[in-house]
């Protein structure tokens, strides 16, 4: 998979890039990561990407040119391949785990990181394909979210985790929040892990994480659990 950043501050995901999952994903050449500095696209000298919003008002607009600009480029490279547009905002559709895992059987993407007020709606309506928010409260700028959609999209391509066994265990993997987790030493300032845990009866262990599961998103997220009770899939691979 191919995924581009178009970004104001193409630092800020490079960054990031630089690490962990990303960049062993890289290092396997299961994804490449294009980051491209939309002043790249301007043509005046000044290298403007916004101005001062039509109708008045604070905040400045990120400008439709270098967008469309932008969105030739990629069309030039691509070619016949296809490519989805997706702009991080807090107008958009309501990230999850299953567009997440959707994303990841798809086409190439691309991120358009808005800045300031946000971008010029013509680029809105006529280049983006889908806009997507990570939650109700308004960050500063497109960046972080595109890393978090990216993030979240990639591992679920075959052979970016070291264990995707892992992944299918996590919390939203089966609808459910995962349950609680320990690791060494089995005791610590008295604090202990459950008996279970250390029983070595896999049955055992398994009916155990499978209560907790339920009894967790019961308690944190009951929206979860009474969704997978209407669509009568209590008892699925995980629980
Ligand atoms: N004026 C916009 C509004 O009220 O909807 C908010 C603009 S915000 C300050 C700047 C940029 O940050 C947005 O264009 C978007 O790319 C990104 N952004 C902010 N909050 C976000 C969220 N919850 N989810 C996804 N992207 C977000």
């Amino acid at each position: 998979m191919k995924i581009w950043f178009v970004t104001v501050f193409p630092e800020m995901i490079r960054a990031y890039l630089k690490e962990s999952m990303f960049k062993k994903a890289v290092e396997q050449q299961l994804v490449s990561f294009q980051v491209w500095d939309l002043r790249d696209f301007t043509t005046d000298k000044h290298r403007q990407v916004d101005d001062k919003p039509f109708g008045g008002g604070a905040g400045m607009v990120l400008k439709p040119e270098p967008f469309f600009r932008a969105y030739d480029r990629l069309k030039e490279i691509q070619k016949e391949n296809p490519f989805r547009v997706i702009c991080p905002s807090p107008q958009g559709k309501l990230f999850n785990h299953r567009r997440a895992v959707e994303l990841s059987r798809g086409a190439d993407l691309v991120f358009f990181c808005g800045h300031y007020k946000g971008i010029d709606e013509r680029v809105m309506q006529n280049l983006v394909d889908e806009e997507i928010s990570i939650g109700d409260y308004v960050l500063t700028g497109g960046e972080l979210p595109a890393l978090v959609i990216a993030d979240s999209i990639i591992r679920h391509i075959p052979g970016v985790l070291h264990s995707y066994e892992s992944a299918e265990t996590d919390s939203f993997a089966d609808e459910l929040l995962e349950g609680p987790i320990y690791t060494q030493p089995r005791e610590y300032r008295g604090l202990n892990v459950p008996e279970v845990l250390l029983s070595g009866n896999h049955q055992k262990i398994e009916q155990w994480r499978k209560q907790q599961r339920l009894e967790r998103t019961k308690e944190r997220r009951k929206e979860l659990l009474n969704e997978k009770i209407e669509k009568n899939d209590i008892g699925g691979k995980n629980g």
